[in-house]
């Protein structure tokens, strides 16, 4: 069984990853930094890969706002719209792109 860092490696993430940066437009959500950018799990599903998840549970951030993210969290999830609420973004947009 490969372990998530090592699934993250894969030309799957790879490819799904650069989706999002497109999606997001090559930029923070938080913030609108256009570099260190990372494509941050909004939240698991179960049984999935990284890469099988929906536009909605990922999104761009920057290294910085990544780790923000991550430390306000203590390495839990919020739900998505709580966490679009939070970034004050307009998550149904997003959906509209599924
Ligand atoms: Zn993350
Ligand atoms: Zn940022």
């Amino acid at each position: 069984m490969a372990s998530y860092a090592e699934l993250l490696t894969r030309t799957e993430w790879k490819a799904r990853r650069e989706q999002i940066l497109e999606l997001d437009g090559y930029k923070c959500v938080r913030c609108n930094n256009r570099e260190d950018l990372h494509v941050h799990h909004i939240r698991y599903e179960r049984g999935r890969m990284p890469w099988e998840h929906k536009d909605h549970d990922l999104v761009t951030l920057c290294e910085q706002c990544h780790t923000v993210w991550h430390n306000r969290k203590n390495g839990g999830y919020l739900d998505v719209e709580e966490f679009f609420r939070t970034l004050d973004i307009d998550h149904r947009a997003r959906l509209r792109h599924e």
